[in-house]
């Protein structure tokens, strides 16, 4: 397993030149094993309290997915493109949670055809609709309600919570919006989603917001007519995105959280509820590097210039354009590099006609040529399927999943071209055949 922070270990950046080597750059790598030892961790961590589902828009990639089958008990989707995918997968329906803002009609109308395990309903009218779609089908569909809390401790690097937000119903309405819900025949509302803040590297910040969480679910559970059935934590675990950084305790965290959870089952609307953590970058984030080629050197006014194969259009966050209110480097290294090598600084670029497409500035790295290979790290949560890859029409990266260590080492090519899943592929198609029809 990759070291969280310092150059990957030797073993490691023997892989990712043999992946460079067969491959070709940039490039995706996500260590398999890695993945499976983090989710091993967590749910030893937590002792059986909580059972856990990955967030798969951190990494959608498919044959990824098909591997997490059994490892967690729970996808969370939030498109029906991201429905289709993980049935592709192997995935069963019942096993996915589907939450999103803004669900399109079409989207409801699938996800109640197909059976989807648990509607995360964002606002009363996603209720309403859900049920007449289910009274329609003569089904019943279990709904989890987002709540949208007045606050969220500080030390977090994305906070959703007490601002105007897109997400969930706010705490202020859920009172009223829960006396709606009687009506509401065919959908059974079986508990609580939050997920108001992620990416803290505080174990005791998260803590504090699990208190928020418990103390929300408890007080909307009372308003409910039956017991809570299920508690959906979207757990907001960080991970490194600078090389000083440090990542997070897990048995601190699981020290301060474990008594929070073994409390919370003394509350009688609570006690018998099942609770989900839901992750997504912590699962799979430090266990994927990106791989790219340095293609050009150049002095400018002073400034040592190396400009590499992968530009914003492959690595959106790396580049600092994912969310990022101060642009920081993001931990790199050279993967041929010797160990005793001098380092100097650069600023490294990528290959895109635009002055924002700036990956590093002041970094220092062991002297860098045409043809070095370069690896970022913490990317295997939010790179491929976040990166705008048609900009300037550079080739799409490939994305290479190893499995297995040492000498038993598999590389699996597990590129996925943009696929059917595409929910609106239908439609433009028809659009083009029905306009071609009328000139
Ligand atoms: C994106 C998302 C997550 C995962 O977030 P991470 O920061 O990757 O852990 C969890 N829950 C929901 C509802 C999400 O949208």
């Amino acid at each position: 397993m990759p070291p969280f922070s310092g150059i990957p270990d030797k073993k490691t950046r023997d892989v990712l030149t043999r992946v460079a080597r067969t491959a070709g750059t940039p490039c995706y790598v996500y260590f398999l094993d890695g993945i499976l030892e983090r989710i091993a961790a967590v749910r030893d961590a937590f002792g059986g309290r909580f059972e856990l589902s990955y967030a798969m828009k951190a990494n959608p990639n498919r044959e990824l997915l098909r591997r997490l089958i059994g490892a967690v008990s729970t996808l969370d989707v939030s498109s029906i493109g991201e429905v289709r995918l993980a049935i592709e997968a192997g995935w069963e329906v019942e096993q996915l949670s589907f939450s999103g803002p803004a669900k399109r009609m079409e989207e409801l109308e699938e996800a109640v055809d197909l059976g989807v395990g648990v509607m995360i309903c964002e606002s009363l009218r996603e209720m309403e609709q859900l049920d007449r779609l289910a009274a329609g089908g003569a089904r019943r569909m279990s709904v989890c309600v987002r709540i949208n809390p007045a606050r969220c401790p500080p030390r977090f690097g994305v906070n959703m919570a007490g601002r105007a937000s897109q997400f969930g119903i706010d705490e202020e309405d859920l009172p009223e919006v829960l006396t709606h819900l009687g009506s509401l025949s065919h959908i059974d509302v079986r508990g609580f989603h939050i997920y108001s803040a992620t990416n803290s590297l505080s174990e005791e910040a998260i803590a504090e917001n699990f208190d928020i969480f418990i103390k929300l679910f408890n007080r909307f559970g009372e308003m409910m007519d039956s017991d809570v059935k299920s508690l959906i934590f979207g757990a907001g675990f960080g991970i490194p995105y600078t090389q000083d950084a440090k990542p997070l305790d897990l048995q601190h965290l699981a020290g301060l959280i474990n008594p929070r959870i073994d409390a919370m089952k003394n509350l009688e609307r609570l006690a018998g509820a099942c609770c989900s953590l839901e992750l997504g970058r912590y699962l799979v984030g430090p266990e994927g590097f990106l791989l790219t080629t340095i293609i050009g050197e150049k002095s400018s006014r002073g400034t040592d210039i190396r400009m590499c194969d992968a530009g914003f259009n492959t690595h959106l966050a790396a580049y600092g354009m994912m969310g990022t209110v101060i642009r920081r480097n993001w931990p790199m290294w050279k993967v041929n590099a010797t160990d005793a090598e001098p380092v100097r600084e650069y600023m490294l670029t990528g290959p895109l006609c635009t002055t924002i497409d700036t990956l590093a500035m002041k970094i220092q790295l062991p002297e860098l040529s045409r043809g070095d290979l370069l690896a970022i790290g913490s990317s295997g949560a939010y790179g491929m399927s976040a990166s705008p890859t048609r900009f300037i029409s550079h080739p799409e990266p490939r994305e290479i999943l190893v499995v297995g260590q040492g000498s038993e080492i598999e590389l699996i090519d597990v590129t996925q071209p943009r696929s059917h899943t595409d929910a609106n592929q239908l439609d433009a198609s028809s659009l083009i055949s029905s306009q071609g029809g009328q000139t």
